[in-house]
């Protein structure tokens, strides 16, 4: 029987170690802009493909930004849009608890995988200090790959050293987990922290 021991752990960002409602950020501009239908802003965002534009680091918040103010003729100002942007996420207890302890156990290696972008990068590290213990990260917004893309988990296991049987990536979408395991990592789908608890105690119990 091959041995092998899982060193390594990557965390997902949103809906893993976080969670997260972008419906936030059109509620909140909404209700300064009353006239604004969230629709179709969020259909905007999604059909001109904004959203992967910011993570994959091929747009600015800027030129974001600018785009939304002329489009739907918003009056708010750049920090308050930003704010509305950013202000989306909130704590999940239970990895924020299994986070500090493994953070304490010497012999992980934690790593930090997300599609992401600055703005919510800095927000996270602000409200969410749990997070700042992921030190060893790969931001999609920083190398201009993303999820589920083969070559941005290459890239890690690349960057640091690691061999993907000594791996394991937790993350709540589907894609992100099949293509984790393609390249021979473990990986956990994250879908509600009891059940990912009873298999991330077997991956890390392998010998
Ligand atoms: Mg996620």
């Amino acid at each position: 029987m091959k041995k092998y021991k899982v060193v390594n752990i990557i965390f997902d960002l949103g809906n893993t170690l976080v969670f997260f409602d972008h419906s936030y950020f059109s509620n909140g501009i909404a209700e300064r802009e009353k006239k604004l239908s969230t629709a179709a802003f969020k259909k905007y965002i999604v059909k001109n493909k904004l959203d992967i534009k910011l993570m994959s680091g091929r747009m600015n918040h800027r030129e974001f930004f600018r785009k939304l103010k002329k489009k739907f003729d918003l009056r708010i100002g750049y920090n308050d849009f930003i704010y509305f942007y950013s202000d989306v996420f909130w704590e999940n207890p239970n990895m924020k608890r299994l986070l500090e302890k493994i953070s304490r156990i010497r012999k992980y290696r934690l790593f930090l995988l997300s599609n992401t972008d600055s703005p919510h990068m800095t927000f996270i590290d602000k409200n969410f200090p749990y997070v700042r213990l992921l030190k060893n990260r790969v931001l999609s917004y920083k190398v201009h790959m993303y999820k589920p893309q083969k070559k941005i988990f290459r890239y890690l296991l690349e960057k640091y050293k690691m061999a993907p049987d000594t791996t394991v990536l937790i993350d709540d979408l589907k894609d992100n987990v099949k293509a984790a395991s393609s390249l021979g990592m473990h990986a956990i789908h994250y879908v509600n922290h009891r059940k990912f608890m009873s298999e991330f105690s077997k991956v890390l119990k392998i010998r």
